[in-house]
């Protein structure tokens, strides 16, 4: 049997025995990985609470046949402030769903993802109101679609591939981006974007995670909550399962 060591971070996990649950992970290295946390239900496990939902580890795995055993866990950050608040709560759980519906084993993309997750997380635990924390996500609903290959259009028509007039732009998350007023025509789902906030995203998608923008200082909690909508949307369109928290969140807004 060979081990291995990996950081990952946890998004579910579900029983095994009275005493042993199963955890599934989101690892830099593997992408989706999950792993037999032995004894991890009794009070004197030396796994404890580190094998709860939303802790990133860095881990001794031994490969098994069919299921690999989490030997041990050395906690690199459990976001503790995301624990105290159901706002962060929420939406934590909200983007490692994304990442467990969007994510695969042996990712080739698992380093991005992975770091994406992770600065998310700490960035949502971190905030210091709604605002900063839905900046968050954003950033995260922006670059994961963009990862996973479903990168929202934002510079020209998505139907006709079309300039657009600043004053006619208008956003439709069936076709995964803006579209000008002709081709609006025909959608009759789609909302108008003002070309303000069309820029905005534009430069969240286009920028570094951690790069700061004068966006940090002009958004709002409104405009940041109507861009959460627009790309709850977006991400939905493409996402190969169901988002169960992204309703959790519509009722608890
Ligand atoms: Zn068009």
């Amino acid at each position: 049997m060979q081990n291995f060591t990996t950081n990952a971070i946890n998004l579910k996990s579900y029983n095994l025995s009275e005493t042993d649950k199963i955890v599934v992970m989101y690892s830099k290295e593997k992408g989706i990985i999950k792993g037999v946390a032995k004894g991890v239900k009794k009070t004197t496990s030396k796994l404890g609470g580190r094998m709860d939902m939303l802790i990133a580890n860095r881990l001794l795995m031994r490969q098994g046949k069919n299921l690999n055993t989490i030997c041990q866990a050395e906690s690199l950050n459990t976001f503790k402030n995301t624990r105290k608040d159901m706002d962060k709560l929420f939406y934590s759980i909200y983007c490692s769903e994304i990442v467990n519906c969007f994510g695969v084993e042996n990712d080739p993309n698992s380093e991005e993802i992975y770091e994406l997750l992770y600065k998310t997380l700490d960035a949502i635990s971190m905030s210091k109101n709604k605002t900063e924390l839905l900046m968050a996500v954003i950033k995260f609903q922006l670059k994961i679609t963009h990862i996973a290959g479903y990168s929202l259009e934002l510079e020209s028509c998505v139907c006709c591939g079309g300039v657009l007039d600043k004053d006619n732009i208008y956003f439709s998350s069936k076709d995964g981006g803006t579209i000008c007023k002709e081709c609006r025509k025909n959608e009759f789902k789609s909302v108008k974007l003002h070309y303000k906030i069309r820029d905005f995203l534009n430069t969240l998608l286009q920028l570094d995670f951690d790069t700061k923008t004068r966006y940090d200082e002009l958004a709002t909690e409104k405009i940041c909550d109507f861009c959460f909508n627009l790309l709850k949307q977006h991400v939905e369109q493409f996402a190969p399962k169901k988002i169960k928290s992204g309703q959790i969140l519509e009722m608890t807004r």
